[in-house]
């Protein structure tokens, strides 16, 4: 069953005289329990496919579907991990965990106590009471991502969560976020993952779902039929193989535009 439907969005910026027509008929769907990766070359209109369906924008006309009901509205079941972290300087790594349960309204034991665990989850025990220009990148985006996590997603949007890092840090990121994915008893079920590096895409994704450039519309749908941990493999001719195949319809997308 489909946690997430995309339905025919479509998204025109108007600002004064200018109008941009930023996603052009998009549909595609996530299934409950799924890693999918939307990839797409800068400017396609990934970002604002993300927020339409984390509630901060609203389509122009269409509608994404979530759990059977059209979103109108941020909703806590869908979280979000942001590129550039969007931490609070001026809170320290636990409050800033703590903001969107003060929002929702869980008093502050109950908020310490879930921002501490999560903390933990992302392994940054020791750092609760540190602020966010004593982190490094890849520390405050284990913040971003233990923020995601307590409010117990159904799904986790992630806007290209580990392309200002370095590659390092990011790789394990990556695997720690599939760790978490992976552990079933525990949200989020599904994780909708925007990116341009088409190797993370493979590396990570049950299916890979193709965007050409602006206007932004699908262009294709990829399973990723590579056995975890994908480390193991990331030298087989199949690694590749799918590396080239999407590659290839971001180039075919991008030429008929
Ligand atoms: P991506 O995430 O794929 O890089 P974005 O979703 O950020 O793409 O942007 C898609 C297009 O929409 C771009 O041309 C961008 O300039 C435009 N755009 C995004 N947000 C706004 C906005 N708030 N006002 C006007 N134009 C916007």
């Amino acid at each position: 069953m489909s946690v997430l439907e995309a339905k025919h969005v479509r998204k025109v910026f108007k600002e004064e005289k200018n109008e941009t027509l930023a996603l052009d008929d998009v549909n595609f769907t996530v299934e409950n329990g799924e890693f999918v990766l939307l990839v797409g070359p800068s400017g396609c209109g990934k970002s604002t496919m993300l927020r339409i369906i984390a509630g901060l924008e609203h389509a122009t006309s269409g509608e994404v579907i979530f759990e059977g009901k059209p979103i109108t509205q941020p909703n806590p079941k869908i979280s979000m991990v942001f590129q550039l972290f969007g931490l609070l300087p001026w809170k320290t790594a636990e409050e800033n965990v703590e903001v969107p349960l003060e929002i929702l309204g869980f008093q502050k034991k109950e908020r310490a106590e879930a921002a501490k665990s999560y903390l933990k989850m992302v392994h940054l025990e020791g750092f609760e009471n540190t602020y966010p220009h004593d982190l490094s990148g890849g520390m405050k985006q284990r913040v971003g991502i233990a923020r995601a996590l307590a409010l117990k997603p159904d799904i986790l949007l992630m806007d290209e969560p580990f392309s200002s890092l370095d590659e390092l840090t990011a790789k394990t990121l990556r695997d720690l976020t599939l760790s978490i994915w992976r552990k079933k008893d525990e949200p989020p079920d599904s994780i909708l993952m925007v990116s341009h590096n088409v190797e993370e895409a493979v590396y990570i994704a049950d299916r890979v779902i193709v965007m050409s450039g602006r206007p932004g519309h699908v262009v294709g749908d990829v399973k990723i039929d590579i056995p975890r941990p994908r480390s193991e493999h990331i030298r087989d001719p199949i690694y590749f193989h799918f590396v080239d195949e999407v590659m290839e319809m971001l180039n075919v997308g991008s030429e008929k535009r």
